[in-house]
């Protein structure tokens, strides 16, 4: 997983129907992988368009096994693979309470969105301005009204929302930051990279048992940029 090789930024000439065929074909290969198996996360990622949560240069790239920069620092967008990789693992379903730290281009959570549907709720927190200002406008271009993005340390989670049935942090931490496990439900999971951003990192989930109890897995190698904030890697060293 390590070296992945960012395309160089060119001006997109790939009309809509082109991308919609590439996004199907994508997810048939997902699922040929096994790491797309549920109806609604299916159908969730046929709809959002994730050319359209991607910088103009980077545009044509969108369905490339690769991450894509976006406006902010070190900010990126993942690779496909690893959206439906996080929420089969979470088992994300409709009607969940889902808090994503790291909002980065906002298809994560466009995904989550339609994922949860109307009796769900999506709050996604940014700790960079010009990424959640990116993100922002996404969702408005796109009419994801119904997402609440939150500019600040998504380490803390965010109280006012809280508990979450589901919790995913795309980026990698030093250890599952204990405001997270604060805010998660009773019988709610947790989904995280951990490890050093220097190194591959372990793809951890957490399942808060309804007695309070905390079970964690290790799912698999990933690579993700570091948390930053109060519980990430900035004031660690
Ligand atoms: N889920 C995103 C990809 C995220 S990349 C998508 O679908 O596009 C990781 C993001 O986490 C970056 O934008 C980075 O700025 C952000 N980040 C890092 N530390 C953070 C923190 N403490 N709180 C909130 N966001 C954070």
């Amino acid at each position: 997983m390590l070296g992945w090789v960012v395309p160089p930024p060119k001006r997109p000439i790939k009309t809509k129907k082109e991308l919609l065929e590439e996004r199907r074909e994508k997810i048939q290969w997902l699922i040929k992988q096994n790491f797309l198996k549920s109806q609604r996360i299916i159908n969730a990622m046929l709809k959002v368009p994730r050319e359209e949560f991607i910088p103009e240069l980077y545009r044509d790239y969108a369905y490339l096994e690769v991450p894509l920069p976006i406006p902010g620092r070190k900010a990126t967008i993942s690779c496909p693979h690893s959206y439906p990789l996080f929420y089969e693992t979470l088992e994300l379903m409709e009607h969940d309470k889902f808090l994503e730290v790291g909002t980065g281009s906002g298809y994560g959570a466009a995904l989550a969105m339609e994922i949860v549907g109307t009796k769900g709720k999506v709050v996604t927190i940014e700790i960079d301005e010009e990424t959640y200002e990116f993100a922002r406008k996404n969702f408005e271009r796109l009419k994801y009204k119904d997402i609440l993005p939150i500019l600040g340390d998504g380490s803390l989670g965010y109280l006012p929302e809280a508990p979450y049935d589901k919790i995913c942090i795309t980026a990698s931490c030093p250890k599952i930051p204990d405001p997270l496990i604060y805010q998660l439900k009773f019988g709610g999971k947790l989904i995280t990279p951990i490890g050093s951003p220097r190194s591959v990192q372990d793809l951890i989930l957490m399942e808060k048992e309804q007695d309070g109890t905390l079970k964690t897995k290790s799912i698999g190698n990933v690579l993700y940029v570091p948390l930053r904030g109060k519980y990430g890697w900035s004031d660690y060293f």
